[in-house]
């Protein structure tokens, strides 16, 4: 591993495995992790050890909650939550506006952690403490906005005043993937907080100081103790005792775990929130500027060596352009600096493990075998570290492929031509997800028009991703396949409460009044319906 950045301080340079050879040491000073894990809800006296994808250095021993641990985390939580939802909406954001500050000004110690534990390239390391601070900033300065108390019409104009609460639902739960570690931990957590619930969270178990540091830093903002708790452990032991003491689930990960998820809460009848997998089209029209279009798509293809729910898999490319195009894709592809590497200067990381390794050598090794073309990379490169693969264009992927449909997960893009807009939308909405898609064209209108028609949560114009992920106040989430619900903007926060109408009557009854005949009585409503028309009341 390279040397360590000034900025973190934690990190120790060491030989392999500390627990056979005593002169060995972790990639984290001891002391360090001991204070991050001191936060997981455990008594069981397990730990399980992790390591750094980068190399295979030793990291830490992660504490593992039981199912009682789970049990003590809900009860702290739930105890925590009658206070917290009493302290006012204006405290709650500015401890968000509090965790702003302290997440961009420890973010190198955050994204050591991050590249430590995942071993992407630090430059998609730093995604995640930015966006952090987005969701801060935005979910504090219009809480109130979400929030307050909000009048409504009420059914007898002047005389029947309707309110709408939003009433906490309680005890959240958020189960999270490792592959952006940091901030899928906390993001779908800040609107919940705000919202007047409490929290318990169980991240990914080979990502786990990631989430533990910002839990620190939750803390440090201020949030009282237990409004945010952590445990540790199997997702699948884990997730059912979550399931059964939340009032609400919000969940990020593969799609078939969702389904299972999905399931367990229809049986208690409490909602929850799927952020799911994809296989995400992008589109390069023939007026897109075929420079800016090739820098796009290496960035929605290779962030984080694809281990992105809204990372592109599926490219469409217009014919009259195919050709300048794809030499300009293949040639940025291949201009790619791959490596282990704490520093900033590497293009692309490895992937996180060798179940992610396998997955993505098999689909490739699937695709070329029933003969698909491979334009660039197509190898793993276990010479610089055990689980890299390099970033991996194929031509000629057909519908018998696994990587036709099937997500991969990982730095490997198909490209395909099209010849007019209507058949590479008709391709692009082929399949059962619908998370992202991207479009490059020089014509914004036409790109807009041609979003309306992709069924997909979110569509990027000439972007990758981020222009609608950084866009807190707009909602992000998955059609079909691709999940329930949306995390950001309103509805993001509003899936963590229930809304209470509230009507007070005054001057009449819904009843006859002063000896009025029942029918008398429905005479006169039926023409209050009809004067209320002509008003051009809603
Ligand atoms: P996964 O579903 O295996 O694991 C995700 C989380 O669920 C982990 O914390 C895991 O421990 C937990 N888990 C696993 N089985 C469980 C069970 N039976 N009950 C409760 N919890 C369980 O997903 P993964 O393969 O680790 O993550 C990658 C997937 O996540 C990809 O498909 C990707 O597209 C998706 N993803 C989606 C988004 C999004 O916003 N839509 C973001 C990131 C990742």
């Amino acid at each position: 591993m390279s040397e360590q950045t000034p900025a973190s301080g934690h990190l120790v340079d060491g030989p392999a495995d500390p627990e056979h050879d005593p002169t060995a040491s972790y990639a984290l000073e001891p002391g360090y992790v001991a204070s991050l894990t001191s936060r997981v809800v455990s008594t069981t006296g397990e730990a399980v050890p992790v390591s750094s994808p980068l190399n295979g250095q030793p990291i830490a021993h992660i504490p593992q909650s039981s199912t009682d641990d789970v049990a003590e985390a809900y009860a702290r939580a739930r105890r925590a939550q009658a206070s917290w939802a009493r302290t006012s909406i204006d405290d709650r954001a500015a401890m968000l506006l509090r965790l702003h500050d302290i997440v961009l000004d420890r973010q190198d110690e955050i994204i050591d952690l991050i590249v430590l534990e995942s071993g992407k390239a630090r430059k998609h390391a730093f995604d995640e403490p930015p966006h952090i601070a987005l969701t801060a900033r935005y979910y504090a300065r219009t809480a109130h906005d979400h929030l307050d108390t909000q009048r409504k019409l009420g059914v007898v104009p002047g005389l029947t005043r309707v309110e709408v609460n939003r009433v906490p639902k309680g005890v959240v739960g958020i189960i999270s993937p490792w592959n952006y570690p940091f901030t899928m931990a906390l993001c779908d957590g800040l609107p919940a907080l705000l919202a007047g619930n409490t929290v318990v969270t169980k991240p990914d178990a080979q990502t786990m100081l990631s989430a533990l540091l910002g839990a620190q830093l939750i803390a440090e903002a201020g949030f009282p103790a237990d409004v945010w708790n952590v445990v540790a452990g199997a997702g699948s032991v884990l997730g059912p005792p979550m399931i059964e003491r939340s009032d609400y689930i919000c969940f990020t990960g593969s799609t078939a775990t969702g389904k299972l998820i999905a399931a367990q809460c229809a049986d208690r009848l409490i909602g929850a929130s799927l952020e799911l997998g994809g296989k995400n089209p992008i589109l390069i029209l023939r007026d897109a500027n075929i420079e800016k279009a090739a820098e796009g798509a290496v960035r929605a293809s290779f962030s984080n060596a694809g281990q992105l729910c809204v990372s592109t898999e599926r490219m469409f490319v217009a014919d009259q352009i195919y050709d300048r195009f794809v030499e300009r894709f293949v040639a940025r592809t291949e201009a790619m600096t791959l490596g282990a590497s704490m520093e900033w200067g590497v293009d692309m990381g490895t992937l996180i493990s060798q179940d992610q390794l396998d997955t993505v050598q098999a689909h490739v090794d699937d695709a070329v075998a029933k003969g698909a073309r491979v334009l660039a990379g197509g190898r793993a490169r276990p010479d610089l570290g055990p689980f890299f693969f390099e970033p991996t264009i194929l031509e000629g992927v057909t519908p018998d492929m696994t990587c036709f449909g099937d997500e991969t997960f990982g730095p490997v893009i198909s490209l395909y031509r099209f010849l007019d807009e209507a058949d590479a939308i008709a391709r692009a909405n082929a399949g059962e997800y619908g998370l992202n898609a991207s479009i490059y064209t020089q014509d914004g209108d036409r790109g807009r028009a041609i979003a309306r028609a992709i069924k997909c949560g979110t569509v990027n114009i000439n972007e990758a991703f981020g222009a609608t992920f950084g866009s807190i106040d707009s909602p992000m989430g998955g059609m079909r396949q691709s999940g329930m619900g949306r995390r950001q903007g309103s509805e993001g926060i509003h899936r963590y409460t229930e809304s209470q109408s509230v009507a007070t009557q005054r001057g009449m009854r819904f009843a006859p009044m002063f000896g009025m005949s029942d029918e008398a009585y429905a005479r006169l409503m039926t023409a209050q319906l009809r004067l209320l028309k002509k008003l051009g009341r809603a």
